[in-house]
């Protein structure tokens, strides 16, 4: 087993003439068995990262250490990760057992009973030992996974890299893979760190969740953490679904008034002290309808959901979004008004989007 410690992380792709940085200042201690999972939106240097970790990708700068030994300069395989991708590349032509024979075959000076017999092991762990004889086109999209999972399992690899794994599959074999990884990640207690775009996944699986953005790490916490006490206005926007409302205020002593008349009185001003404006955040689960709330907003559409009701609506020109009763349908075009608890609002700076604390 392994953590993994990454210091000063840069890599940039191009020359000096149009160069791109994928990755910039990353540092990051990644926890001995942990299941870490790095998120954030398409080209913020997700897949960049965890190659870098693989040894897939030569770092411009920065270190990489696996369990305190400088591993930057070594090669992908000197460094005893095992790299699930989206595409499972299985050998078509090859067998479910040679498939995942095959890194033992190649790496290995073990007999053929000896791997076939951890090939069995590995396929009773994943619970495919019935199609051992089968070949990749005649599995399901979740058989070939489990197949691609059980070929990076075979090694005992002191790390799994696994990059978007789950995203070829349909929604509900997806959540029930999840499931599944997590559990076999907890059986096997392998360092792993899994990259994902979706943030609904990466809050249901990460341990840790390492958010980022345009190539610079934004956080690093619990699920809780990312979501309740987010850093700046793009972690508090890019987890949580439905997103976060998100506004400017004017701060004038303890008031806030903001667009289509927006207004309230907060009883702890401390933090928006000296301040002309500020940018605020309510949870679409924060808002509940109220006579005389602060926010008023006109209904656009509600979404029945079985459970709960969705409302989207404007309040002047920003989107509102609310998660209310099923029972409660407000009418497309009518304003309600919602109230919230001081407790939930969240504040930033109007400038540097960083959150007051
Ligand atoms: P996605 O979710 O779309 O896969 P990502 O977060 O994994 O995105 P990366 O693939 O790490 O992002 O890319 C980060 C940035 O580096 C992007 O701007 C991308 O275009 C650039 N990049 C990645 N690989 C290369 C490469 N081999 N050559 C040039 N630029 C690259």
């Amino acid at each position: 087993m392994a953590k993994i410690d990454i210091t000063n992380l840069r890599k940039t792709f191009g020359d000096d003439g149009e160069q791109i940085v994928a990755v910039d200042d990353f540092n990051l201690n990644i926890r001995d068995g942990e299941f870490l999972v790095f998120v954030g939106p398409s080209g913020c240097g997700k897949t960049t990262t965890l190659r870098c970790i693989a040894g897939l990708e030569d770092v411009t700068s920065g270190t990489i250490e696996f369990n305190g030994t400088d591993v930057t300069d070594k090669r992908a395989r000197e460094r005893d990760v095992a790299m699930v991708f989206q595409n499972y590349a299985l050998y078509p032509h090859m067998t479910v057992r040679k498939n995942i024979g095959f890194p033992l075959r190649l790496s290995t000076k073990q007999t053929s009973e000896e791997i076939d017999s951890r090939v069995q092991n590995v396929t009773e762990l994943l619970g495919i030992e019935d199609l051992l004889e089968k070949k990749p086109k005649e599995l399901s999209g979740g058989q070939q996974q489990r197949v691609a999972l059980g070929r990076a399992i075979i090694r005992d690899p002191e790390v799994f890299l696994m990059d978007e794994p789950l995203s070829n599959l349909d929604a509900k074999l997806r959540s029930t893979m999840r499931t599944e990884l997590q559990e076999l990640q907890q059986e096997l207690g392998v360092t792993t760190a899994y990259v994902t775009h979706d943030q609904t996944e990466a809050m249901a699986m990460g341990d840790r969740i390492v958010v980022l953005n345009g190539g610079v790490l934004q956080q690093v916490g619990t699920a809780s953490e990312v979501y309740r006490s987010p850093t700046n206005e793009f972690v508090a926007g890019f987890i949580g679904s439905p997103s976060i409302n998100l506004f400017t205020a004017v701060v004038d002593g303890n008031t806030l008034t903001g667009p289509g008349g927006f207004s309230y009185t907060l009883e702890d001003e401390s933090l928006v002290a000296g301040r002309d404006h500020v940018r605020v955040g309510i949870r679409p689960e924060d808002l509940t309808l109220s006579e005389s709330g602060s926010l008023p907003c006109e209904v656009t559409v509600v979404e029945q959901m079985g459970n709960e009701n969705f409302l989207y609506g404007k309040m002047d020109d920003i989107d509102i979004t609310a998660r209310i009763e099923s029972e409660i349908r407000p009418s497309e075009g009518s304003v309600v008004e919602f109230g919230f608890a001081e407790e939930d609002l969240y504040l930033f700076d109007a400038e540097t989007t960083e959150a007051l604390k």
